[in-house]
C-alpha cells in the first residue's frame, strides 16, 4: 500500500522504510506545510500532522510523533523532546540537557504514537514504547536524538542505542512497535477484504 509519511525528520522516513517493508513509503510533497506541534499528548500531535498530510495529498498518510520521557524529571521532555533545549535546537543540544538534569541511570522511556489516516476521514492510532536509562556518558554513532544517552532495558548490556545495528534497534525500539502494529492491522483488514471479495464472487456464482 502506498502510505505518504508526514514528516521532515530524514532519520524517521528511514527508520519507517525498514519498518514497513511491504508497503510504499512515500515522502511528503515540498509544498505540504506540517502543522506546528502544540498538542499536549504524541496522539494529538500524530493525528494533526497525518490530517493535514492526507487533506493537502488526498492520499493515505501516516505520521508519528515520539519523544523521551525522563522519569526522573516527572516525564519531561516528552513532547517537547525535539525542541527540549529550546525553540530549534540541535538534537546535540537537546541531549547535553537532558544529561545536566536527569541522573545517570534514571529510568527513560522511548514513546511512538503513530497516526494513519485516510482521506475520506478513516484515522487508527497505534502505540509503541521503549524501555531504558540515562548513560553516564554519550557513545555511538548511529540512530538520531537522544539514542547515544539511551540504554534499552532490551539490548545487549551497556550499549547505548547509537551502539545498536539498525536491526537490532528496529527489533526493540518504540517506533518498531508502533509500525508493526499498524502493518499487522493493515494485513488482517486486507485479509478481511479478500474474504469478503471471495464471498461475493460466489453469491453471484
Ligand atoms: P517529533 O516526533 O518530530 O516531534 O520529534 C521527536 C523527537 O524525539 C526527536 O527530535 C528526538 O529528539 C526524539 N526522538 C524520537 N524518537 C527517537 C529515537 O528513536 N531516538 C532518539 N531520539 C528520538
Amino acid at each position: 500500500m502506498r502510505l505518504g509519511l508526514a514528516t521532515r525528520n530524514e532519520h524517521k522516513r528511514r527508520e519507517f522504510a525498514r519498518l514497513l517493508p511491504n508497503h510504499a513509503i512515500e515522502a511528503l510533497p515540498e509544498h505540504v506545510r506540517l502543522p506546528p506541534e502544540e498538542g499536549e499528548t504524541f496522539a494529538e500531535n500524530a493525528l494533526v500532522k497525518a490530517r493535514a498530510a492526507a487533506r493537502a495529498t488526498g492520499r493515505v498518510a501516516i505520521a508519528d510523533d515520539s519523544g523521551v520521557e525522563a522519569r526522573a524529571l516527572g516525564g519531561a521532555p516528552g513532547v517537547r523532546s525535539a525542541r527540549y533545549a529550546g525553540e530549534g535546537a540541535s538534537d546535540e543540544e537537546n541531549l547535553r540537557k537532558l544529561m545536566r538534569e536527569a541522573p545517570a541511570g534514571s529510568a527513560l522511556r522511548y514513546v511512538c504514537a503513530l497516526a494513519y489516516v485516510e482521506p475520506e476521514g478513516g484515522e487508527r492510532l497505534f502505540e509503541g514504547t521503549c524501555e531504558g536509562r540515562l548513560a553516564e556518558e554519550a557513545r555511538g554513532e548511529r540512530g538520531f536524538g537522544y539514542d547515544p544517552a539511551f540504554l534499552p532495558d532490551a539490548g545487549p548490556r551497556g550499549l547505548t542505542m547509537a551502539e545498536l545495528s539498525d536491526a537490532r534497534k528496529d527489533a526493540i525500539s518504540h517506533r518498531g512497535e508502533a509500525a508493526r502494529a499498524l502493518a499487522r492491522w493493515l494485513e488482517e483488514r486486507e485479509r478481511e477484504r479478500a474474504g469478503v471479495a471471495l464471498e461475493n464472487i460466489k453469491k453471484v456464482e
